[in-house]
């Protein structure tokens, strides 16, 4: 599984001054795939993200992209290299328009001009209903169309690897279900989703892998169907019913 792997992460600590969250984070994700983060809520999901992005320092471990470390690259880089992340709660400018967090997601990273719009325009493909609003404040969209955006934005530079958090946050469980159905589609395209959710059983339905984090560490990380899976699920998050 590993070998050909698009992000591995292998014995990753991470965390916060002085309290470590992570303790030896061990997964690998493949293009093409889903990959469910399911954990209890502050079993350190947001924190695992952040670290594959760089936002925080691993202070143990390797982060690889296609095999290469980037564990000590800054973020700049590591989105330059294929990573992507719609934050939780999304991060858009809610007084600027729809076609302008767009621009702003690929100047961020470094896209101008032509192969700006350019990639405005492709990432807006899966997502009509946002295209017929670009002028649109972002503030005034639905729950579902905002979070539609900030995927969207997360798509201008052309990520490999999707890093999600949380992206149900406020959603009716229809347009999540729509919404997953998406983002398996952003998959099968040959992308890495990497989703985590505290509310992990739809996503389940749309993943292929499932890593468990309890209290920071990973207690699974295999198939998503698995019956060891939904044991694992259970388990994590009994714990802190
Ligand atoms: P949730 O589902 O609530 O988002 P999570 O699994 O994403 O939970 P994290 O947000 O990664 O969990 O938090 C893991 C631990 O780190 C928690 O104990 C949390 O209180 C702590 N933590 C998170 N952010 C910070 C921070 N900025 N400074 C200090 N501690 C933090």
């Amino acid at each position: 599984m590993t070998a050909d792997a698009l992000l591995r992460v292998e014995g990753v600590s991470a965390g916060y001054r002085d309290m470590t969250v992570l303790h030896g984070v061990t997964f690998a994700a493949r293009a093409g795939t889903v990959t469910a983060v399911a954990g209890a809520n502050g079993a350190g999901k947001t924190t695992l993200l952040k670290t594959v992005l760089g936002l925080l320092p691993a202070v143990a471990g390797t982060v690889l992209l296609d095999g290469a470390p980037v564990t000590r690259a800054p973020v700049a880089e590591r989105i330059a290299l294929g990573m992507g992340l719609v934050p939780e709660g999304r991060g858009l400018f809610g007084t600027m328009s729809v076609a302008d967090n767009l621009r702003l997601g690929g100047r961020a990273a470094g896209v101008r001009g032509a192969a700006l719009r350019a990639a405005v325009d492709a990432a807006l493909a899966p997502f009509p209903d946002l295209a017929a609003k670009l002028n649109v404040p972002a503030g005034r969209l639905s729950g579902g169309q905002r979070q539609m955006l900030a995927l969207a934005r997360a798509l201008v530079p052309g990520p490999r690897l999707l890093l999600l958090d949380e992206p149900s946050m406020g959603l009716a469980p229809k347009v999540w279900s729509e919404l997953l159905v998406l983002i398996r589609r952003l998959a099968d395209e040959g992308r890495s989703v990497v989703l985590a959710e505290q509310k992990i059983r739809p996503v389940l339905e749309i993943s292929d892998r499932c890593v468990v984090l309890q209290r920071g560490r990973v207690v699974y990380a295999a198939d998503a169907g698995s019956e060891a899976a939904e044991r694992h699920i259970d388990s994590a998050y009994l714990e802190t019913a």
